[in-house]
């Protein structure tokens, strides 16, 4: 027998299947320790064959097969080409996608505890007190965890019990559950006629993806959660993805309590031991729903009967690092695969989604309103520019601080919001609002301090940083604006009765920080919420009626042609944490530009509105999802090996482009805007392309221009520029 083997070795140079000879313990998907060279290194075993395609003398034996590390299942064997393909990225970069860490290196293994056991009683005699004690007391018990068991009683008592036959001392595997503290939610649903038709609708629709587009707290996660339920009726398993696993635990408890033990989590915030067990679970069968972020679409589950993406609109499923995968494309691929649905949702589905669904290549299921038909909160626009001329300098507007009081003497809960993602670098006048702009590419530009410019980020163009507004001619232009701990220091002098919580990268350490903090919250423990861009996601709390939004703006002059859709989703989000159970909840929404469409139809959650619009401008500017934004990233230690690097990769896009006129909107080469990260000077070629046509090009040239001294990788539309 051979073993067709891919080294776990993730380098261009070595990415092609190796054989090797083989005994029967070896099957597709092995794990094993294969000669290479004149060293040892793992591998995966891809396929197991009665012949070789090299002359028997050649083949080397297999030297080790680790039994204790669980073979692939065998989709991911067929998704590793299609992933190697889509991304060009080594084979065995595609397969350590499927194998978390913990799993490959065999670093982490089971965990046991020690129990001792009753087994009979024994004579002893009168004087040994302790000991008759301990058998008396195991006895009732018949069993106990054997550390508690020795402190309890002496360890030379226990032990000369279990030298003498009357108990046993047992070791046995343990899970290492994370967030055990969560219990089920008990409370039963029974679903809306409206989420009914949702499900039946997507039931019987032939479709393969389906986007369900329904308003903050219109009962989304009730018809995953049903859909997910028939999956597993059915013998299947089931794939959920939510952005932030542990910042969501009343999602945690309503799995919990529908599930059990069949919900296993898979998340970076566990540990690894944590992560190990849940991951077992899984791959063993015992557990048939996988829930995590990003990463556990790759879950060990075989027999797939659904996948959902809740919140699919979210930057978090685009991976940063090789390969730099697209969440979604994933779950098409092992949709594709198992022939099961895949379910997007959001109350604001990203203008890719929604123009797909238009299109009707999704299946498009619409919830206009929220559970019961609560209305949704009223947003109250503050306007900081009339704040700042009766001469109120503070982070707070009149409005908010009188919404403040009443919902603190109501004894409800509120939420301040701080939208401070890309802050400092965006220049503003306080006077009128104005935003530098690109005049090529309608984007804002970003500061950037080691020159003391201003520079568009799509195509490279400079401008001299501004020392007066050219609009009014004002002087107060800003960078940034306030943090979190002064919003919190200002609460507390404003109201000095409140308990106040604080939530951003500071305040939240550890891997439970998160819960802790939210929990706290939730149990009304706390009167206000401050946060960033942490808090925006899914929560659920009934008691928060009002949520303050400082600064709502900020995120409309990112340098990013999606500024405009991430600020309608993030207001769409934080406001919908408002008045979610019996009570009105309210929303007020600071802004230096209240005239800006975007916060027109946020403040009317008109979602429509908003996407015919956007999607209009994208449509004339040319910009995705009508076109597609690549980069090609050049990075090396060396200087001039980058740059030598970039004008060889840029003469060949060049010659591309002489081929495919019509496909290029636009394509340069600069500087990235931060020059070094980590060592590494950082270069691009930056284009805008009409379709996908060339990208498997363009992905050639970046491989065969990666080197010893330089890293060149392909980015699509990426979620940042810098
Ligand atoms: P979404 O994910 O759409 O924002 P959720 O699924 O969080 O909304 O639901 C909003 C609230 O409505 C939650 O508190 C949830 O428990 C409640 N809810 C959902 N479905 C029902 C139902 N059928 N009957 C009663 N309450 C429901
Ligand atoms: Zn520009």
């Amino acid at each position: 027998m051979y073993a067709q083997v891919i080294v776990d070795i993730a380098h261009s140079q070595v990415d092609r299947i190796f054989e090797y000879s083989c005994g029967e313990e070896v099957v597709a998907g092995s794990r094993v320790k294969v000669p290479f060279g004149s060293r040892f290194v793992d591998g995966f075993v891809i396929k197991v064959t009665d012949g070789c395609t090299l002359s028997p003398e050649k083949v080397k034996p297999v030297r080790e097969v680790f039994a204790e590390q669980p073979a692939l299942v065998p989709e991911c064997l067929a998704l590793m080409e299609t992933i190697s393909r889509r991304y060009r990225s080594p084979k065995a970069a595609a397969l350590r996608l499927f194998l978390p860490s913990e799993m490959r290196l065999g670093r982490v293994r089971e965990a046991f505890k020690r129990y001792a056991v009753f087994r009979g009683d024994i004579p002893l005699s009168s004087s040994a007190k302790k000991q008759a004690e301990a058998l008396a007391y195991i006895r009732d018990r018949g069993e106990e965890e054997f550390t508690s068991f020795a402190e309890k009683f002496g360890r030379a008592a226990v032990n000369s019990l279990a030298q003498k036959g009357a108990i046993e001392v047992e070791s046995r595997r343990i899970e290492r559950s994370p967030f055990p503290s969560v219990e089920g939610d008990p409370k039963p649903i029974v679903p809306t006629p409206a989420q009914r038709a949702a499900i039946e609708n997507i039931e019987r629709s032939p479709k393969r993806v389906h986007l369900i587009h329904g308003v903050t707290g219109s009962g989304k996660t009730e018809i995953y959660l049903n859909l997910i339920a028939d999956a597993i009726s059915r013998g299947k398993t089931a794939i959920f993805l939510v952005p932030e696993i542990s910042l969501t635990p009343q999602m945690l408890s309503k799995l919990r309590a529908r599930f059990k033990g069949e919900a296993a989590i898979l998340h970076s915030g566990l540990s690894a031991g944590e992560r190990f067990d849940e991951w077992w679970r899984l791959r063993s069968g015992e557990a048939k729903i996988a829930v995590g972020a990003r990463s556990a679409i790759f879950a060990p589950l075989e027999n797939l009967g659904l996948i959902v993406i809740d919140e699919e609109h979210d930057s978090s499923y685009i991976s940063e690092s090789a390969p730099r995968y697209s969440t979604v494309d994933i779950a098409k691929m092992r949709a594709e695969y198992n022939d099961c649905k895949l379910i997007l949702g959001s109350a604001t589905p990203s203008v890719e989604s929604y123009l797909k669904a238009k299109e009707g290549e999704y299946n498009l299921v619409t919830l206009p309103d929220r559970i019961n038909k609560k209305p949704l909160p009223e947003i109250i626009i503050a306007d900081m520019r009339e704040e700042a001329k009766r001469g109120n300098d503070g982070a707070f507007s009149k409005a908010l601080k009188d919404e403040l009081e009443d919902t603190l003497s109501c004894g409800n809960q509120a939420i301040i919001f701080l939208n401070r993602r890309g802050y400092s670098q965006t220049v503003i006048c306080r006077d009128c609002g104005y935003v530098a702009k690109c005049e090529n590419c309608d984007v804002s530009l970003t500061y950037h301090s080691e020159d003391d410019c201003l520079k568009c980020h799509y195509c490279g163009a400079k401008y001299r940083m501004l020392t007066a507004c050219p609009e009014c001619g004002g002087r107060h232009i800003r960078y940034s604006g306030t943090g979190t701990q002064r919003v919190v220091a200002d609460l507390k002098s404003l109201f000095p009765q409140a308990r106040i919580l604080r939530m951003d990268n500071d305040t939240v350490s550890g891997k439970d920080g998160h819960y802790k903090i939210l929990k706290q919250f939730a149990d009304k423990r706390a009167d206000i919420l401050v946060g960033t861009q942490m808090i925006a996601k899914g929560h659920d709390f009934p008691s928060v009626t009002l949520v303050g939004i400082l600064d709502a703006d900020m995120s409309l002059h990112f340098a990013d042609y999606r500024s405009g859709e991430r600020t309608f989703q993030l207001i769409t989000q934080v406001a919908g944490r408002s008045g979610r159970a019996d009570s009105k909840g309210k929303v007020v929404l600071q802004t230096y530009c209240p005239e800006n469409y975007i916060l027109r139809y946020a403040t009317r959650y008109d979602y429509n509105a908003f996407f015919e619009n956007e999607a209009d401008i994208r449509k004339a500017t040319l910009f995705p999802p009508f076109s597609l934004i690549c980069r090609v990233m050049v990075t090396s230690e060396k200087d001039g090996a980058a740059l030598e690097s970039l004008r060889s990769v840029y003469g060949e896009i060049l010659k591309l482009q002489a081929e495919n006129p019509d496909e290029f909107i636009f394509l340069n080469r600069m500087h990235s805007p931060i020059k070094r990260i980590q060592g590494r000077y950082r270069y691009q070629a930056l284009m805008r392309l009409k379709s996908h046509k060339l990208l498997p090009r363009i992905y050639d040239i970046a491989v065969e221009n990666t080197s010893q001294d330089s890293l060149v990788y392909v980015e699509e539309n990426p979620a940042n520029l810098s």
